[in-house]
């Protein structure tokens, strides 16, 4: 079936089950691509270039800055990370979908990039954000608690950034609650049917 390609970008304050429900689509969804970000930063682990990040240079991230290359960038640490624009044109003129996992502040700069753009350019036509909600300040408090991983400082950081990003969930043009994840992910799949024209 023929559908429209959407570029999709989801945000959610850490701990709401976004990673999950990307792979949750991913697997079954296999005309949406997942956005690898670029960065200067040096890979950790197991991390492979062109899978977990493109890693550069920083010379060739500034070139790239220069060349208008990203859609939106931003320094973390020191590092730039940012998002090429020509991956997300390559996946859209193919027919397929692209996903883009980013914060609030990434979003809000694609946002308005995408809005610059003449109302007849792909990326603009198949523009959709979305916003993932914890179902309240204390499930996510007890789910981060609950992971064991981390420890109370780190998750009071994580409780704090979540709130000034639910705070700026209006600023999306959908938002869906992940109460129960497998119902979220009908949700997901069932809004990405009704905007790519599968229903
Ligand atoms: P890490 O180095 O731990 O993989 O990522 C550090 C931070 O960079 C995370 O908060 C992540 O959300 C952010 N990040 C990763 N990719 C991008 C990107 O393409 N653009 C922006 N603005 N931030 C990114």
């Amino acid at each position: 079936m023929k559908t429209k390609p959407l570029f999709i970008v989801m945000s959610a304050p850490s701990g709401c089950g976004k990673t999950t429900l990307i792979d949750m689509l991913l697997q079954e969804y296999h005309d949406i691509v997942y956005s690898i970000s670029c960065t200067t930063r040096e890979p950790r682990g197991e991390e492979e270039d062109g899978i977990d990040y493109h890693f550069k240079t920083r010379e060739r991230f500034e070139e790239l800055i220069r060349e208008n290359a990203f859609i939106e960038y931003a320094q973390v640490h020191g590092n730039y990370y940012g998002t090429l624009r020509s991956p997300i044109e390559e996946v859209l003129a193919e027919g397929n979908s692209m996903i883009l996992d980013i914060d609030v502040q990434g979003a809000a700069k694609v946002r308005d990039y995408v809005r610059s753009l003449p109302d007849d350019d792909p990326l603009k036509v198949g523009y959709v954000d979305i916003f993932i909600n914890p179902p309240s300040m204390e499930e996510l408090r007890a789910r981060l608690e609950g992971r064991g991983t981390d420890a109370p400082a780190t998750i009071a950081r994580r409780l704090a950034n979540a709130e000034g990003e639910i705070a700026r969930a209006g600023e999306y043009m959908y938002r869906v609650v992940n109460d129960d994840l497998g119902m979220c992910f009908r949700r997901l799949c069932d809004l990405i049917d009704a905007l790519s024209g599968r229903m």
